[in-house]
């Protein structure tokens, strides 16, 4: 597994070792939302989000180990576990969760099943990649009750974990955005039609070997926001081979690594760098 325990401890580790740790907010359930800088403030910023599908924690520890490796001139705001409370979910099941209503709610969300292997969502059961103020509420596969994945929330950005993510996005301006999700080996790009720098996919699918595609039917997104609201390339990059059950990705971690490092050096490249 990697945990928040893990994280914390990574992040301590990189901290030691001069790197700059920050808080980007606090999950639903109070946990920190933390992330790890390296490279340079000045010049064009970079912003990596893991995680934020609970079941994907193994893209966390992923996006610790490219951030920790990367040697670009770009700055590299990495926040590896945008969705803690999820991950803890995914992980240790109903006994991350200390409130006995919480605990009876998420028990009946999750079809009165004590594994939460497959959890997508946060505590309070809002998909959180679909979330975002992007044609909300419109893809394809949308619900709009709370479940296990899916459910775009009462609004866009109601919940604290998809606020964190969208100001401190705001506040760094990043140039370009990779958001890793898990599974299949394939890269998504654009939103609603538009693709702006059209060189980035081609780029990042040189880097990795995956396939690029424009998200279709999708909306909500961290991805779909900042590409509409900025006009700027994000990429969504799913890691892992489409069969692995979510429990055990992590066993993929040497192959994910390979594949992706020297993404976010290309990027800042792509950046003028
Ligand atoms: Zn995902």
């Amino acid at each position: 597994m990697y945990t928040v325990s893990d994280l914390d401890k990574d992040l301590a580790v990189l901290e030691g070792q001069g790197a700059k740790v920050f808080t980007v907010g606090y999950s639903e359930l109070g946990r920190p939302i933390k992330g790890v800088f390296n490279g340079n403030t000045d010049g064009p910023q970079l912003f990596v989000q893991g995680a934020i599908h609970a079941r994907e924690w193994a893209t966390a520890q992923l996006c610790v180990l490219l951030t920790e490796a990367y040697r670009g001139k770009c700055g590299l705001w990495c926040v590896p576990m945008s969705n803690p409370d999820g991950a803890m979910l995914a992980q240790f099941g109903l006994d991350s969760v200390a409130d006995s209503n919480k605990r009876d709610f998420l028990y009946r969300i999750n079809g009165k099943s004590d594994d939460f292997t497959l959890w997508k969502a946060n505590a309070r059961a809002v998909d959180l990649n679909v979330n975002f103020n992007a044609l909300w509420g419109t893809g394809k596969s949308n619900i709009t009750y709370p479940a296990p994945g899916n459910y775009i929330g009462p609004y866009p950005f109601s919940e604290s974990e998809s606020r964190a993510l969208g100001e401190f996005t705001d506040k760094i301006r990043p140039r370009f955005t990779v958001s890793y999700h898990a599974r299949g080996r394939v890269i998504y790009y654009g939103f609603n039609g538009s693709n702006p720098d059209p060189t980035v996919p081609p780029l990042v699918s040189s880097v990795t070997g995956y396939p690029a595609y424009t998200s279709e039917d999708s909306a909500g997104g961290y991805k779909d926001w900042f590409v509409l609201t900025t006009g700027r390339a994000g990429v969504t990059i799913e890691v892992g081979k489409e069969t692995t059950p979510y429990q055990y990705l992590q066993q993929e971690l040497p192959s994910m690594l390979e594949q992706n490092k020297g993404v976010f050096e290309a990027l800042c490249r792509a950046a003028g760098e």
